[in-house]
């Protein structure tokens, strides 16, 4: 009993030296909530072989908790420290716990359970926690349940170790309802029935981190088929069975050729066994790729009849991106947050890949630029900018750091990086590299290594400039030209910051010559690079030296060429030319070297004859961004018959459904003509009808909201009546829930707003967005300006609380509909009385999210 003591107080003193403190009682104060580096790394030294037995019991009622066992065997290197286990429950400090056969006292701290070191020895352990799992990372609903644990969410519903280089085998056993399906990482094993529930048991994984480790239970129903000799299956809770059956072939198709199409390229079969995946109705992100049973946002992958072509594309894409993730990532994994783009970026660049063989029609170059480079620059332009790899002390951060930077920038930066290198080169460094480190963990500089086997360059200074610093250059035309000569053509960078940075790349500037257009390859490195030599007898009419979507930054024209766009760009043959010039000219009215008007007139010359779908979806969503926020009433009032009659009159030419769709929704969107709004009104009465175009129940629920923003009148009734169409209960639920931000009525909309504060009410995330759309509307934005100081007030609590993006996404819905001086008074105000221990990347998230409504009121401002 003395010797049991005195290790004790010994373990203590070695946990209070771990985290620099000297007593016990300041202990619960100094070991950090979260998951430290700090903390990481001292496991990673000392943890090895790691396995868990999960066991969950999930009742049939939300009023019961969901509750379990956790049984955790590793090896230790130093079994003298007491071991730090990641819960971050309220029922944390009620678990109990046995290290390897003895009970031990429970000490719950700051989201951890602190095991004592007297138990422990070196080499086998084995600990066994029985606990009641914390509800928030469950999305918990009565009859379903689905688990969303990156980056690190996993620790507030169950024990574990929940950093990513702890990769642990899970062997997981579910006890539910017996009418309920259930499906986990492993394939199943065995079904145990007793009475009306049953136990299914999963068989063991291969090393998984934490955020990809994934179950759902509840009422679904499974779709099996089998491509290529492998069976796949897909459990949903869609009720429509010929939205069902349109999709079904598809959604197993895609998968089977995405799988082909990464082994090939990776040279490295899919490493999970068994493969699935799960619909989830309003699933917060995209998709999730929990390693063999990827989750995705169900409305993404069943689409309607009339999908748009990006509708379509997307869908290839996002099942793409997932499919990767299967290599990078799940296979080869960070080993810290910090280099979480990592996978990102592979997932992207690798899914272009893909889509490429699945979509052989389109023009993928003009793709690439269309997904990347606008996103990207809409963060990099912004006082709030981040790096790609930013540095992370805590996991608990480690949502701040997703954004487009990682998923837009990053693979326009590696497209550079596999051209300097050669696209087989490239490929076999990624091979190596995944070889190398497969089912275990990897860092950047871990892949540059592999890389550089291929190349003389000197990748690691390359990489600073790219990887870690913020910004994008500005590159400025200079082209002096007279009677009939050119005296001179340069392009010159300069960093908009004025720190002297400067980005090398290469460049492939599109020059108009006589009705053609010609490419010249520059590699911008240094301050100027003179091209003039290259135009061989060519005087230009414009030149893009951000021409092919190739390079990256703030691309300023000279006058000649920025006049000529104005104007001509429908008279360019290609359409990757015509889309460079446009968003060079969309970068030079947010700059305010063009006005918004001069810039809507270019839109509207442009819109009336491009043929190009993928350009006319694009730009479909700018000119919304310039109709709302950068004119203003009167210029709308003004403009609004022309525009309305534009777009009635291409929907009515378009050929095929998807085009209707994209033109409808466009107009939809924009209309504020008493005929046009008369004329929604009478479709979605379903007194009259769009030849070619049938509106599905996403489009009557679209109309019914756009109707309810313009006031129309008889909106309560027009709700009642819409939410009766809805047949599908996820979808209905959803609809109730938006209903009071819709309302007519100003003071229920704050009301609903404020039911915001419950941090329960906030729970269906995405729900939320749809209403705070609502809320803040353009029409609207005048009356809820008032509750954007609220929103800011609240964004650390919904950084705390909520689940990935949240934060991200709370924001921009906030201030999508604004652009009055007195909203972006009120956020610099915000900012600037910001308490110096604000966090500085929540801080950057708010810079970022305003930058268009800054950009707007300025433009506006008299
Ligand atoms: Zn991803």
């Amino acid at each position: 009993m003395i010797r049991c003591t005195s290790r004790l107080s010994a373990a203590l003193v070695v946990v209070a030296a771990l985290f620099g403190v000297t007593s016990a009682a300041a202990e619960s104060d100094e070991l950090a909530a979260g998951v430290s580096l700090e903390l990481a790394n001292a496991r990673a030294r000392n943890i090895s072989r790691l396995s868990y037995e999960l066991a969950l019991s999930i009742p049939d009622t939300l009023a019961l908790p969901v509750t379990g066992t956790n049984v955790l065997r590793f090896d230790l290197a130093d079994p003298t420290t007491p071991l730090v286990i990641d819960f971050d429950a309220e029922s944390a400090a009620e678990a109990t716990i046995t290290a390897n056969g003895a009970l031990v006292p429970t000490r719950a701290v700051n989201g951890h359970l602190v095991i004592p070191a007297a138990p422990l020895r070196r080499g086998k352990n084995t600990v066994r926690i029985d606990f009641r799992a914390g509800d928030a990372p469950l999305n918990r609903s009565a009859d379903f349940l689905y688990t969303w644990f990156v980056p690190a969410q996993a620790r507030r519903a169950l024990p574990c170790f929940d950093q990513p280089d702890l990769k642990g085998r899970w062997t997981v056993t579910l006890e539910h309802p017996a009418q309920w399906q259930s499906v986990a990482n492993g394939a199943d094993r065995d079904r145990l029935r007793t009475g009306d529930r049953v136990r299914v048991r999963f068989d063991e994984t291969q090393p998984l981190p934490t955020y990809v480790v994934a179950f759902v239970v509840g009422d679904m129903k499974v779709e099996t088929a089998t491509r290529a000799g492998r069976t796949m299956r897909m459990f949903h809770r869609e009720n429509d069975a010929a939205k069902l059956g349109r999709n079904r072939d598809a959604l197993f198709d895609l998968h089977a050729k995405a799988l082909e199409e990464v082994e090939r390229y990776t040279g490295i079969p899919y490493p999970f066994g068994k493969f699935d995946f799960v619909l989830v109705p309003a699933f917060q992100p995209g998709a999730m790729e929990h390693a063999g049973n990827i989750a995705y946002k169900a409305e993404s992958l069943l689409l309607d009849a009339t999908a748009t072509q990006d509708e379509l594309l997307d869908r290839a894409h996002v099942i793409a991106h997932e499919t990767v993730h299967m290599w990078f990532g799940n296979l080869v994994t960070m080993r810290w947050f910090n280099d979480v783009w990592t996978k990102e970026v592979f997932a992207n660049f690798v899914a272009d890949k893909v889509v490429e063989t699945q979509f052989p029609q389109m023009r993928h170059d003009l793709q690439f630029f269309l997904g990347n480079h606008g996103w990207a620059y809409a963060v990099d332009r912004s006082a709030g900018a981040n790096p790609i790899r930013q540095p992370l002390d805590n996991l608990s951060e480690a949502g701040s750091l997703y954004g487009p930077i990682i998923y837009s920038k990053s693979p326009v930066v590696m497209r550079q990086l596999e051209a300097l290198l050669g696209e087989a080169a490239f490929r076999d460094g990624v091979r190596i590299y995944l070889r190398q480190h497969a089912f275990g963990n990897a860092t950047w500089d871990d892949l540059i290594a592999a890389l550089a086997g291929s190349t003389k360059l000197d990748l690691k200074q390359w990489s600073h400039m790219w990887i870690d610093e913020p910004g994008r250059p500005v590159i400025r035309t200079e082209l002096e030209a007279t009677d009939g000569r050119v005296q001179r053509l340069a392009l010159q960078q300069r960093d908009p910051l004025g720190r002297n940075r400067e980005w090398p790349q290469q460049l492939r500037v599109t020059v108009g010559c006589a009705g053609q257009t010609r490419r010249i390859v520059a590699d911008m490195v240094g301050r100027e690079v003179d091209l003039t030599r290259s135009l061989d007898g060519c005087v230009p009419d414009y030149v893009l030296a951000g021409g092919e979507g190739w390079g990256y930054g703030e691309f300023e024209l000279d006058a000649r060429s920025q006049s000529y766009l104005e104007t001509a760009i429908p008279s360019i043959g290609d359409p990757l030319a015509r889309g460079v010039a446009w968003s060079t000219l969309w970068d030079a009215m947010l700059s305010g070297r063009m006005t918004p008007i001069r810039w809507y007139a270019m839109a509207l010359l442009n819109l009336r004859s491009e043929r190009d779908v993928q350009l006319i979806e694009n730009w479909l969503y700018d000119l919304n961004i310039v109709w709302w926020r950068f004119l203003t009433p009167a210029q709308r009032a003004e403009r609004a018959p022309d525009l309305e009659a534009l777009l009635r009159g291409r929907l009515e030419a378009a050929t095929d459904s998807g085009q209707k769709s994209t033109w409808f929704g466009a107009l939809r969107n924009v209309a504020i003509t008493p005929t046009t709004v008369a004329w929604l009104r009478v479709l979605w009465e379903r007194e009259a009808t769009i030849a070619g175009l049938p509106l599905v129940e996403a489009d009557e629920t679209a109309l019914a909201h756009a109707l309810a923003v313009r006031s129309v009148g008889g909106e309560q009734r027009m709700l009642d009546t819409q939410r009766d169409r809805i047949t599908n209960p996820d979808r209905k639920a959803r609809f109730e829930f938006v209903r009071g931000a819709a309302s007519s009525d100003a003071a229920e909309r704050v009301r609903w707003f404020r039911a915001l504060e419950d941090p329960v009410v906030r729970q269906h995330e995405t729900w939320v967005l749809d209403g705070l759309r609502l809320l803040h509307h353009p029409l609207r934005a005048d009356q809820a300006t008032v509750l954007v100081p609220k929103s800011l007030d609240m964004l650390l609590e919904v950084h705390r609380t909520g689940a990935l993006f949240f934060d991200a996404n709370w924001m921009r819905d906030t201030l999508r509909g604004h652009s009055s001086p007195r909203a972006a008074a009120a956020v610099s105000r915000f900012v600037d009385d910001l308490p110096a221990d604000y966090p500085p990347r929540m801080r950057a998230l708010i810079l970022q999210s305003s930058d268009l409504l800054m950009r707007a009121a300025h433009a506006q401002a008299p």
